[in-house]
C-alpha cells in the first residue's frame, strides 16, 4: 500500500484537518521532535483513485531561516557594505525543534506529499522548505508525487473540498518571499551595524543597544516622529463662535449651534454678533426627524483586535497576540492571526452562539438573539487564510486569569455583536433663524439598541429634545461671541499608529506587533498614557537624520515600490534574480551614499547626545595608560578610555562594580566585577581581555571564570570545581567574591550552587576527589559559628562527596548527573600552575606574541 505524507503549519491545524479528512478515524502519536503530532489513517488517495495509508503531521511555522555566513556574522571583521554581496545560508529556525530531521523521518517510504501549509505566500514559501527536507527520503515514483491544496477555512467542506481539487506549489510566491528575506536582511544588517558602530562610539548618553534600521520598522518609528514633528511645529490660531441660549416654553434652556460653527477674523464674527443682537426672538423653519442606524460591525480580525485592544483594553499588541496565542493554544477561540473579516459560507453560527448561552453577563442577550433569529453578518473580506477570530467554548473569568478573560470577553461580545441588530435610533434636528442667521439643535433617541446591548461601549449618548413646532417662536436667553484657539493634535496612539501601518502597507497581522514592540524595545518611543507613542530623543534625531540624508530610508513609499515588485515575481510576471539584484544595488547605493552622508546626521547626534568622553565616571585603570577609565552605564554599558580612545564593551544586564584594584596578570587592566545581585550569577573579568579573548579558542564576552590562562589567579585554572550538573560543557566555579554567603556557579548555564554560609575562606585546591574527580575544596569556618565536630575550623574535601560537606552544599538542581573524570574542562588545570611563577615583565607585548 502506498504512503501519502501530508504537512499543515501548525501542529494543531493537521490534527484538525486530519480528523475531518479521516472522519475522526485517526490514529496519532508525537513525533520525534517532540513539538508535533503524526496522524494515521487508511483511505482513498483522491488524484489516482488509489487505497493508500495517510500519514498527516506539521510544521511549526518557517523551518529555515536566513542568515549571513561564517564570518559575516561578525561586527567587527566585516565592512557592512560587504553584507550586500555576502553569502548568505538557510539555516534551521528553531534549532531545538529539529524539524528538517523530524520531516525527513516521516517521509521515508512516502510516495507522495500533499501540502496543507497557510494559503498565503508565507505558507507557499514553507512548502518548498518542507520539500527540501523531505526530497531525499521519499520513494521515487513516476509523473506527480508532490501536491498543494488550496482551502480557506478549517471546516468539513473546505478541507474536503481541497482534497478533492489538488495542485501544485507555487513557485514564484515561494521566490517572492525568498526575495523578501534577502533584501530585509542585507538591508537591515548593513545598516544597522554600520550606524550602531558609529554613534555608539561616539557618544555616551545614547541609551540604546541597538540602532537598527529596518525596512517596515523604520517607516513605523517614522509615523510616530512625524507626529511629534507636527506638534511641535503648531501654532494655535484663535476663531470665534457664537454662542446662543433661547429659553423653550416647557422650562428648558437649549444651546444652539451656529451654522457658520466657527470664523476666523474677530471682526466678521462681531459683526455677526451685532447683526443677531438686535433680535428678540428665534423661528424654527423646520423640524426634521430621521430613523439612522449605527451599523453592527463586522467580523474580527487580527488588526482590528489589537487596535481595541489597545484603545479599550489598554493592552499592547505583542501583549495581546501573546495573551490570544494562548487562548487558541487552550481551545477557547479561533486562530488570531487572520486578515478575514468574513465568515465562511458554512461557518456554524448558531451552534458558536449556543455555547455562550449560560453566559451570567451576556446569556440572555444570547438567548434573545437566538429566540427571534440571528441577523446576516455584514458582509466583510475573505483573505482567504483563516476565518475571523470567534470564541470556539465558553469560559469564565476564574478559569482564564484577568487579562486572557477582558480579551475573551471582547472576543465574545464582539462575535455575539455581528450577529445581532443594527442599532436605531430616531435624530430630531430643529432648524432655526435668528435674523438672517441659521441655527440648529440636534436630540437623538434610541429607538432599538441592537448589538449596543452587548458592546456596550458603542452605546449612543441619548440627547432628548422638547418639542418644537414650525414658526413657533422662542426667547433669545443669551448671544455672545466666544473666543477659542485650534488646538494642536496629541501623540499618535498605538491604535492610530496600527491603522497607518495597515493602510500603507508596512508589515502583516502577524509582523505588526513586532514592529511597535522593537521601536519601544529599542528606546525610540516610549509610551505614555492612554497608549499614546512619544518619540524619545533618539528616535527623533533618527528620523530627522534619515530626512537630511535620504527621505526615502524612513518613508513608506519604498516598502509598498518593494511589494509591488515582490507581487510581481509572485505572479511569474518578474524575474527572481532580476527583481533581488535590482532591489539590492538601489540600496547598496543608498547605502554608500547614506555613509558618505553621515556628517549630516552626526551634527544632529552632536546636539542631543554628549560625547563619550564626556559621559560616565571613573571606575578602574586602563593597562595601557593607567589612567582611569569612565564607565559609562547608559545602555549599552561600556568602559572608555579616553586617553586610549578605546572602548570596551561590558556584559549587560547586572552591576558593574570595581573589583578590590586587582589587575589582569596578561595586560594590567583593573578587574571588574560583574553581579546580578546577592542571589543570583556574578564573576569578574578584565575588561580587555573581555573584548579580546587570550586565546583563538576563547570566545569573546567572557570573564574570568572562563579564563584558562595559567597565569590568572581569578579564572576557572584556579577557582574551577566540577563538571556543571546540568550542562554539557559548563565548568562549577568558585565565585571568589560571593563570601560570605559562598557559592559557585556554571560558566556556562544558569546553575548556582550555594554552600559553606559560615565559612570566611573559601579555596580550591590543588587535588581531585578520586569518586568524582571534582577538585577538593578547602575551607575555613570563622570561630564559633564553625558546624565542624570539636570546634574544628578547617577541613577539606569533595563536595558532593565528602561527609561532612555534602549536607552543608544547597542543591539547587535536584538532579546531579556526575560524571567525573573531565575536571575543569578544556586543558584547565595542571599546565604551570606553580607557586611563586613571576609577573610577565611587559604585559602588553606578552600577551600580542604569546596569544594572537
Ligand atoms: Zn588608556
Ligand atoms: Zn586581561
Ligand atoms: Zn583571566
Ligand atoms: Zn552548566
Ligand atoms: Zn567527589
Amino acid at each position: 500500500m502506498k504512503t501519502v505524507l501530508m504537512v499543515a503549519e501548525k501542529p494543531s491545524l493537521a490534527q484538525s484537518i486530519a480528523k475531518i479528512l479521516s472522519n475522526g478515524q485517526m490514529n496519532s502519536r508525537k513525533g520525534s521532535n517532540g513539538a508535533c503530532s503524526v496522524h494515521e489513517y487508511r483511505g482513498v488517495f483522491p488524484p489516482t483513485r488509489e487505497n493508500v495509508f495517510y500519514k498527516m503531521t506539521s510544521v511549526c511555522g518557517h523551518v529555515f531561516g536566513l542568515d549571513f555566513m561564517g564570518k559575516y556574522n561578525n561586527w567587527d571583521r566585516v565592512d557592512p557594505v560587504e553584507l550586500f554581496s555576502a553569502p548568505t545560508s538557510k539555516k534551521e529556525a528553531t534549532e531545538k525543534l529539529k524539524m528538517p530531521a523530524f520531516l525527513s523521518k516521516e517521509a521515508r517510504g512516502a510516495d507522495y506529499v500533499v501540502l496543507w501549509l497557510d494559503c498565503d505566500k508565507e505558507g507557499e514559501n514553507i512548502c518548498f522548505e518542507v520539500l527540501d527536507c523531505i526530497e531525499n527520503s521519499m520513494n521515487r515514483g513516476t509523473g506527480q508525487t508532490v501536491y498543494r491544496s488550496k482551502f480557506s477555512a478549517i471546516t468539513d467542506r473546505d478541507i474536503k473540498e481541497a482534497m478533492n481539487k489538488l495542485v501544485s506549489p507555487n513557485k514564484n510566491e515561494s521566490l517572492s518571499v525568498d526575495a523578501r528575506q534577502e533584501m530585509d536582511l542585507r538591508i537591515g544588517c548593513a545598516f544597522t551595524r554600520f550606524q550602531t558602530k558609529f554613534f555608539q562610539g561616539k557618544y555616551g548618553d545614547l541609551d540604546s543597544t541597538l540602532i537598527s534600521y529596518g525596512p517596515c520598522q523604520t517607516p513605523t518609528l517614522g509615523f510616530c516622529v512625524d507626529r511629534h514633528d507636527k506638534i511641535q511645529s503648531f501654532k494655535p490660531e484663535p476663531y470665534w463662535v457664537i454662542h446662543v441660549q433661547v429659553a423653550h416654553p416647557g422650562g428648558r434652556v437649549i444651546n444652539l449651534d451656529w451654522d457658520r460653527v466657527r470664523i476666523f477674523d474677530k471682526e466678521v464674527a462681531q459683526m455677526f454678533v451685532n447683526m443677531i443682537k438686535g433680535v428678540d426672538s428665534a423661528r424654527v423653519l423646520k423640524v426634521v426627524q430621521e430613523e439612522k442606524f449605527k451599523s453592527r460591525p463586522i467580523a474580527l480580525n487580527t488588526v482590528e483586535m489589537l487596535r481595541t485592544a489597545s484603545s479599550g483594553l489598554g493592552m499592547g499588541p505583542q501583549h495581546t497576540m501573546q495573551i490570544a496565542e494562548r487562548l487558541y493554544t487552550q481551545g477557547y477561540i479561533s486562530y488570531p492571526r487572520t486578515e478575514t473579516t468574513h465568515y465562511p459560507e458554512n461557518f456554524d453560527l448558531r451552534g458558536t452562539l449556543k455555547q455562550q448561552q449560560s453566559n451570567s453577563l451576556w446569556g440572555s442577550i444570547v438567548s434573545d438573539l437566538l429566540n427571534t433569529g440571528i441577523q446576516k453578518p455584514k458582509k466583510g473580506s475573505d483573505v482567504g487564510d483563516h476565518p475571523p477570530i470567534t470564541p470556539m467554548r465558553p469560559a469564565t473569568e476564574a478559569e482564564l486569569g484577568h487579562d486572557p478573560w477582558r480579551l475573551y470577553d471582547f472576543i465574545t461580545r464582539h462575535f455575539i455583536a455581528t450577529l445581532s441588530r443594527d442599532m436605531k435610533y430616531l435624530q430630531t434636528t430643529v432648524y432655526m433663524e435668528i435674523g438672517a442667521e441659521k441655527f440648529t439643535c440636534t436630540g437623538k433617541v434610541v429607538l432599538d439598541p441592537g448589538f449596543t446591548t452587548v458592546l456596550t461601549w458603542k452605546s449612543a449618548d441619548e440627547e432628548t429634545l422638547p418639542e418644537f413646532k414650525k414658526d413657533q417662536n422662542l426667547t433669545i436667553n443669551e448671544v455672545k461671541l466666544v473666543d477659542r484657539q485650534t488646538s494642536p493634535p496629541d501623540y499618535l496612539t498605538e491604535s492610530e499608529l496600527i491603522t497607518l501601518m495597515e493602510k500603507h502597507g508596512i508589515g502583516t497581522d502577524a509582523s505588526i506587533p513586532v514592529h511597535i514592540n522593537n521601536i519601544c524595545e529599542r528606546n525610540y518611543v516610549s509610551i505614555i498614557g492612554g497608549r499614546k507613542l512619544k518619540p524619545t530623543a533618539l528616535g527623533i534625531v533618527l528620523v530627522h537624520g534619515y530626512q537630511k540624508i535620504d527621505a526615502e530610508l524612513v518613508l513608506p513609499t519604498m516598502r509598498s515600490a518593494l511589494e509591488k515588485q515582490l507581487n510581481l515575481i509572485a505572479g511569474g510576471k518578474a524575474n527572481y534574480e532580476e527583481v533581488l539584484h535590482h532591489g539590492i544595488s538601489i540600496f547598496c547605493l543608498k547605502f554608500k551614499y547614506f555613509v558618505e552622508s553621515i556628517p549630516g546626521m552626526d551634527e544632529l547626534f552632536e546636539v542631543t547626545f554628549s560625547p563619550l568622553a564626556a559621559s560616565g565616571k571613573p571606575l578602574s585603570r586602563c593597562g595601557k595608560c593607567r589612567r582611569f577609565m569612565k564607565f559609562v552605564q547608559a545602555k549599552p554599558s561600556r568602559l572608555h578610555c579616553s586617553n586610549c580612545d578605546e572602548t570596551f564593551s561590558l556584559p549587560q544586564n547586572g552591576n558593574i562594580k570595581l573589583y578590590k584594584e586587582i589587575k589582569c596578570p596578561l595586560d594590567d587592566f583593573e578587574l571588574v566585577l560583574w553581579t546580578t545581585g546577592v542571589r543570583g550569577k556574578s564573576f569578574p573579568l578584565c575588561p580587555y581581555c573581555f573584548n579580546n579573548p587570550p586565546f583563538k579558542d576563547m570566545r569573546k564576552n567572557n570573564g574570568c571564570n572562563e579564563c584558562t590562562h595559567p597565569s590568572c589567579q581569578h579564572s576557572l585554572s584556579q577557582n574551577g570545581v566540577s563538571e556543571c550538573v546540568e550542562c554539557e560543557n559548563g565548568v562549577l566555579v568558585l565565585d571568589p567574591t560571593s563570601s560570605p554567603k559562598w557559592r559557585m556557579a556554571c560558566n556556562k548555564c544558569n546553575v548556582v550552587l550555594h554552600f559553606f554560609e559560615n565559612a570566611h575562606r573559601v579555596s580550591v585546591g590543588e587535588d581531585t576527589c578520586d569518586d568524582c574527580g571534582s577538585h577538593i575544596v578547602n575551607v575555613d569556618f570563622s570561630k564559633g559559628k564553625t558546624p565542624l565536630a570539636d570546634g574544628n575550623t578547617e577541613h577539606s574535601g569533595c563536595v558532593f562527596c565528602d561527609n561532612v560537606f555534602k549536607p552543608m552544599v544547597e542543591k539547587h538542581h535536584a538532579v546531579m548527573k556526575r560524571r567525573g573524570g573531565r575536571g575543569r574542562g578544556r586543558g584547565g588545570r595542571g599546565r604551570g600552575r606553580g607557586r611563586g611563577r613571576g609577573k610577565p615583565k611587559d604585559k602588553m607585548a606578552a600577551l600580542a606574541a604569546y596569544f594572537v
